[in-house]
């Protein structure tokens, strides 16, 4: 079967995964996980695919980028442009196919964590569509960077929660969302934003972002007339590039995952979680994490908000160790010069996650074979990155 690697042994992905939760969370979690059958049956997936196409606006184009390409001395280089889609990422993918789940089991309210605000808004916006309440828990910090995804949330009808304990992010909110859930889920369901988190979320979130790889090949092959050479994409939580790489798996396709190098290779000043981090237990998965000697999970740092965390998906650690797809990173400054490019050359703002995956083919695009097709997964447009000083 193709792609089989998306489907977990019981929640495990090789010795990753899993469901390291506590006690309280184990039964409606465990619950969750039967309804992955429903997710991919005939019936849901057909409903799904329907609105993907009449609500998000897929498929999404596969463009060549000329001006780029010869800019980063690169060859044929094309995107594939999750930046189009409605609410301006591939979040919406994930977020429409969980919240109808959630409608199918009788759940009427929504809850979610955000870090940049990008995942809290295609959230909200699918909420506000099939008429779901919706809390979305965010750190008091990013509510102050993300001021615009804030009044988006609100509008859409969502009620924002800040959350200000530690360093008053991401990892915060997510704590604060499973708190939310283990009182609340026989009404509630949470709608976790990457392929992260306990069985059967890292499953259940590949399966609704495969459809970016799906079209990804079938574009490839009708317009190129072959498969790429290689496949880039950012890697946050790692939802996109496993929606990517999924259309590639048992094809002779390079694929590559860049992460956030941060500012610097040192413990705290990145999120390069394959370089820097090792395997261990985070919001109840095993996979490669940013740890310290004692095992306290570390502070990290990006330019974007939406790579900034310790932890990787479990399907990239296995990918990572099986060598189907090999990881890298590129540095802030890198990731700044390649949203600068994008825009300049082909009036295309991407977003500066994305942007990873764009810096990491200026780097190399030189020492490339002249013939060679690269797509890069631009998950999502750069709007939310203008209000910085350094632009
Ligand atoms: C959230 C986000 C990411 C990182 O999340 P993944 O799960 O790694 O895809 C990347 N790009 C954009 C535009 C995002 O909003």
């Amino acid at each position: 079967m193709k792609s089989s690697i998306l489907h977990s042994n019981n929640g495990y992905f090789g010795k990753y995964g899993g469901m390291f939760l506590p006690e309280l969370l184990i039964a409606p979690m465990t619950e969750l996980a039967k309804s992955l059958k429903i997710a991919e049956s005939k019936s849901f997936q057909k409903i799904f695919r329907n609105l993907l196409k009449e609500y998000a606006g897929r498929p999404t184009p596969l463009t060549e980028v000329k001006r780029f390409a010869q800019a980063a001395n690169a060859p044929r280089v094309f995107l594939k442009r999750e930046d189009l889609l409605h609410t301006g990422s591939h979040k919406i993918n994930n977020a429409l196919g969980q919240c109808l789940l959630a409608k199918e089991l009788g759940k009427k309210r929504i809850i979610a964590e955000t870090g940049a605000g990008q995942h809290g808004v295609a959230t909200a916006t699918i909420c506000a569509y099939l008429g779901l309440d919706c809390v979305v828990y965010m750190g008091a910090c990013d509510i102050k960077r993300q001021e615009p995804n804030v009044r988006k949330m609100k509008m859409l009808g969502a009620e924002v929660r800040s959350v200000n304990a530690g360093s008053m992010t991401l990892k915060e909110a997510v704590n604060e969302a499973l708190r939310d859930y283990a009182e609340s889920y026989e009404n509630t369901h949470y709608c976790l934003g990457s392929a992260l988190g306990p069985h059967p979320y890292p499953q259940m979130v590949a399966l609704f972002q495969k459809v970016i790889g799906e079209e990804t090949r079938k574009q490839s092959i009708k317009y190129l007339g072959r498969l790429p050479d290689k496949v880039v994409a950012c890697v946050g939580g790692g939802s996109n590039a496993i929606g990517i790489f999924s259309g590639f798996l048992e094809d002779d396709v390079n694929l590559i995952g860049v992460e956030a190098g941060g500012r610097g290779a040192m413990l705290g000043d990145h999120a390069a979680r394959f370089s820097g981090g090792s395997p261990g237990v985070l919001h109840g998965t095993y996979s490669y994490i940013l740890q310290d000697d004692s095992g306290q999970i570390a502070d990290t740092h990006s330019i974007s908000a939406g790579m900034d965390y310790p932890s990787v998906s479990p399907i990239h650690a296995l990918l990572h160790d099986t060598k189907k797809a090999t990881y890298t990173s590129v540095n802030d400054q890198e990731a700044l010069a390649a949203f600068k490019l994008l825009s300049k050359t082909e009036g295309i703002i991407p977003a500066l996650e994305s942007s990873h995956a764009l810096a990491w083919v200026m780097r190399e695009g030189k020492h490339f074979q002249k013939n060679e097709i690269i797509i890069i997964c631009l998950s999502g447009r750069g709007e939310k990155d203008l209000n910085r000083d350094d632009l």
